[in-house]
């Protein structure tokens, strides 16, 4: 919707200055030509989910932030000074607060102070839906848990619905808190929820979620479940799995590869 507004914008403006030699509506059809089509159908056919290598993640002897950085950078998460006050779309927690019910008896010394990278779960029964009493948050067919920050007003029940604290509230105006602010994307106000959308954004460009793409380790992959020849689908099959929280059964689409 946000890309369709801008886009009739752009071709709106060009034709009133005289830029483009068609007219605008000419202009916009050829403009949506090279995107796919996303109706319900489409993102039926798709059940987008991440799987997380943390042998890879934990291959640097420094703390790797690639991801969240990137992440961040392109969805104009604000850096607040006071860490009570911290936007996270994705982040790190040792391996023990990530995963309290596993004992460690059998792992290899110093695991469960590992970091282990967390974000929106995009689970399959999200509680946060639920809870949401103007449907500010919602679920597309494709799985993923969208947010309408123009929706949300700031009761913050979906934070309360949420077990994987995945969600974070403004507490105030956090535009003078973004470095350098990316135009393709929203901020958002004060008394606004946000969480990860798996990168929604760029997925309708055929590009991968931007920490996917950050990775240099490879440590993160990313696809649709549905497809049998999919990297993720492939890397589930032959690995030992971990969830967060699966006894809640939110269903989590974010896997531990370990
Ligand atoms: Fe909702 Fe939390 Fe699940 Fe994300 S992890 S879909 S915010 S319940």
């Amino acid at each position: 919707m946000e890309l369709d507004r801008r886009k009739f914008l752009i071709v709106g403006g060009l034709t009133v200055l005289g830029l483009v030699a068609k007219p605008g509506w000419e202009v916009l059809s050829e403009i949506d030509k090279s995107e796919p089509p996303q109706g319900p159908e489409q993102l039926a056919k798709k059940r987008w989910a991440m799987a997380v290598d943390v042998k890879k993640c934990w291959t640097r002897e420094e703390a790797c932030v690639d991801c969240i950085n990137a992440c961040h950078r392109i969805h104009n998460v604000p850096s607040f000074p006071h860490p009570k006050e911290e936007i996270k779309w994705i982040w790190k927690v040792p391996f023990e607060k990530a995963f309290p019910e596993n004992e460690p008896e059998f792992m290899e010394e110093g695991t469960p102070e590992k970091p282990i990278v967390l974000l929106c779960n995009q689970c399959e029964s999200p509680p946060c839906v639920r809870y949401c009493p103007t449907r500010a948050t919602w679920q597309r067919e494709d799985g993923i848990v969208m947010m309408d920050f123009h929706r949300c007003i700031g009761c913050r029940y979906c934070m309360a619905g949420c077990p994987y604290g995945s969600r974070s509230f403004n507490w105030r105006d956090p535009r003078p808190f973004i470095k350098n602010v990316n135009l393709d994307f929203p901020t958002r106000t004060r008394g606004v929820v946000e969480k990860c959308n798996f990168c929604e954004e760029r997925l309708v460009q055929g590009l991968q979620p931007a920490c996917v793409e950050a990775c240099k380790d490879k440590a993160l992959v990313f696809g649709n479940l549905k497809d049998p020849q999919s990297e993720v689908r492939k890397v589930l099959q032959n690995r030992h799995i971990l969830q967060r929280m699966p006894e809640l059964g939110t269903k989590p689409k974010v896997y531990y590869l370990v």
